[in-house]
């Protein structure tokens, strides 16, 4: 087997699936994901758990860049793909709150957001996952890896996931 994961990993759906079709029940995608983080949490603790989320998310990110984002001409433009590619994935709505291009600090927020929406609230961040999404989506437009901090989620009792975004500058 290779190493690295590819999105033709993903397989033919039409071909497999051909009465299922491509879509699946939310709570079927939280299922796994749960599960996962659940045994992962207590296997190998919270943290290491949490990094495992944020370096899968990358990967997808940088997945999703190469093969759904397509030609991008800037910042916005790619905000704006994002916000596409999210409604069509039905992952959450997208939204760009705040944009500081100086300090390159971004406020990006996912409403109706897969991972977490209706979850009960424990005060704790849920979207480790989605915290490496952004992030790897942004470093293959930025050329580097951006800091990605989830900073409000429905977990925590926002009713929304924020996340901060601060891109290093390098001059
Ligand atoms: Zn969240």
């Amino acid at each position: 087997m290779k190493e690295r994961f590819e999105w033709g990993d993903l397989g033919n759906i039409e071909q497999g699936r051909p009465t299922l079709g491509s879509w699946t029940n939310v709570s079927a995608y939280r299922l796994l994901y749960f599960t996962l983080r659940q045994v992962l949490n207590s296997q190998l603790g919270k943290e290491k758990s949490r990094e495992i989320f944020v370096a899968a998310g990358k990967l997808a990110g940088q997945e999703v860049f190469l093969n759904l984002v397509g030609e991008v001409t800037d910042f916005s433009d790619l905000m704006i793909k994002v916000d596409t590619i999210f409604n069509d994935l039905k992952v959450g709505i997208f939204k760009v709150e705040e944009a500081d291009e100086k300090k390159m600090r971004f406020l990006l927020t996912i409403s109706e957001d897969l991972d977490c929406s209706g979850v009960s609230v424990d005060g704790e961040t849920k979207c480790a996952w989605d915290e490496g999404l952004i992030a790897g989506l942004l470093s293959s437009f930025l050329k580097v890896m951006p800091t990605v901090k989830e900073i409000d989620c429905w977990a925590t009792g926002a009713g929304i996931c924020r996340f901060e975004v601060k891109i290093e500058q390098t001059s």
